[in-house]
């Protein structure tokens, strides 16, 4: 007898519900070319064009010409008294700082004379500065540790600064270029803005910005660029309104929102 084969027939799945790999449901009046591209991720802005090594070297030329030994503006008379400066100026303005300290440099410029004084009057002196309360405890507690831990006088290396009560990784590249000549970025609000804005050193964090600084900004200017991008951002590169017509650098920052081309 011949075998006899048995079909068992599977039922189509109905044409309006069929689905797409990805388990949606496909518009089946839709061409399939548009169905793909409108599952397709929104495309990012294009990251503007990297700085050239010419164009760094370009951009501190025109700083080094237009300002060739730019300083610092928070006033000093030694070491110790830049840094005390410099952990007093935190959320604070250098001319605010200034004002403060004027007075009090005049009587305590070494550890041991800002010991002598004491926290409460030193308190008195700072008390135009924000947050003076727990700056003058800082400023008395690191004048105890340069006495007690480095002989009076300000270290010389990063770590050895960060040790110090109120001084920060900022706090100690300010004073290793300033008192010790070394070739060190400090990031502040304004380099981190110039930094950021110019695409000259893209970073969510002033430490990414500080190293990609220094990654591209060639040596024989890294002394003094610290400055210029301060400067830059506190005079032309403002926050809120820069004033891109008188910038320097105007025709090489890649800042898409410069008020000029
Ligand atoms: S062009 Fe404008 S945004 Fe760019 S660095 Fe100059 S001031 Fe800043």
């Amino acid at each position: 007898m011949p075998k006899t084969t048995r079909r068992i027939s599977v039922p189509a799945p109905p044409k309006s519900a069929k689905k797409s790999a990805s388990g949606l449901e496909a518009n089946p009046r839709q061409p399939k070319s548009l169905a793909t591209k409108s599952r397709q991720a929104p495309k990012k802005p294009k990251a503007p064009r990297r700085w050239t090594a010419a164009e760094v070297h370009e951009a501190f030329t025109r700083f080094a010409k237009a300002n060739p030994e730019p300083k610092g503006e928070l006033e000093h008379v030694n070491p110790f008294t830049l840094l005390v400066a410099v952990v007093l100026s935190a959320q604070a303005t250098d001319a605010g700082v200034n004002k403060a300290t004027r007075a009090l440099f005049a009587i305590a410029d070494t550890p041991a004379k800002m010991l002598a004084l004491g926290e409460e009057s030193v308190r008195d002196y700072i008390k135009t500065i924000g947050l003076f309360r727990t700056k003058a405890k800082n400023v008395i507690a690191l004048s105890q540790k340069l006495i007690s831990d480095f002989g009076g006088q300000v270290p010389s290396t990063r770590a050895e600064l960060e040790t110090l009560p109120g001084a920060g990784r900022k706090t100690a590249n300010v004073v290793l270029n300033m008192a010790f000549g070394q070739p060190t970025m400090a990031v502040d609000t304004h380099v981190f803005r110039v930094g950021n804005r110019t695409g000259l050193a893209p970073g969510e964090t002033p430490l990414a910005v500080e190293l990609g600084l220094e990654k591209v900004i060639p040596p024989e200017f890294m002394q003094h660029a610290h400055h210029w991008l301060i400067l830059h951002g506190r005079y032309t590169c403002l926050a809120r309104k820069p004033r891109c017509e008188v910038c320097l650098i105007n025709d090489l920052c890649r800042w898409p929102e410069k008020t000029v081309s």
